[in-house]
């Protein structure tokens, strides 16, 4: 796969229109001109990937609109070397986002298809996450506690388990609602047992589903 200047260029005017629609963390603009977008989807939609839209990565599963990735990625109010779990691995984009930026990633993805293929689209990028194929409901006990969590799929309802494997001081980032419209919802634990709670507008992404898939 290359990385022409054509692709370079879409990049410089995906950031640009991702700064009109108010995405103003530098650092985060700078990992998006970055990464090159089109190496997690489907070649036919390479010439395509730079527009602001969501589109299929296979299995049934979409890969984030960029401006859902900066935005979430905004909220999450990342500190250099953070650990950082997100749910929801899908096309790896979003892990290499949050790798570029300095995080140590933990993801889980619950589709074993999706899980081979970006595994392997990361690794040639040379962006190595702890990855796993697991159910994000779960979280990653061994690991945690996280100073950040990022769930890219909807939830119905914030998962317990998750709460538990944020670190004291640590935000959680999940979109909460039904399976069509759900609410982004930033979750600041304060203490072991205090909890603040912010929303952030409404999105639409693919549900959090429970177990593996086999
Ligand atoms: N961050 C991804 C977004 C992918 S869409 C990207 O940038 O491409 C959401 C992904 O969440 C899908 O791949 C879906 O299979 C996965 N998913 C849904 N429920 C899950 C769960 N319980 N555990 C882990 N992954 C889950």
């Amino acid at each position: 796969m290359t990385d022409s200047f054509l692709h370079k260029g879409l990049r410089k005017k995906l950031v640009a229109g991702l700064r009109s629609k108010g995405i103003d963390n530098e650092a985060i603009l700078a990992a998006i001109e970055k990464v090159p977008r089109h190496f997690f989807v489907d070649s036919n939609f390479a010439s395509h990937v730079y527009e602001d839209k969501p589109f299929p990565i296979g299995a049934g599963q979409t890969i984030s609109q960029p401006f859902t990735v900066a935005f979430q990625t905004q909220l999450l109010d990342l500190k250099k070397f953070d650990r950082v779990l997100e749910i929801g691995t899908g096309s790896g984009y979003q892990t290499a986002v949050l790798i570029e930026l300095g995080a140590t990633v933990y993801t889980i993805e619950r589709q074993r298809e999706l899980f081979t293929k970006c595994q392997e689209i990361l690794a040639q990028m040379n962006y190595l996450p702890y990855a796993f194929l697991g159910d994000g409901y779960e979280g990653k006990p061994m690991f945690a506690p996280f100073d950040k969590i990022l769930v890219t799929a909807g939830a119905k309802t914030v998962p317990q388990k998750l709460l538990e494997q944020l670190a004291i001081g640590g935000r959680m980032v999940i979109p909460v609602g039904d399976s069509e419209i759900q609410e982004m919802t930033v979750i600041d634990k304060l203490s072991e047992k205090k909890y603040k709670t912010s929303t952030f507008g409404r999105f639409s992404f693919v549900p959090m589903l429970q177990g593996i898939e086999k």
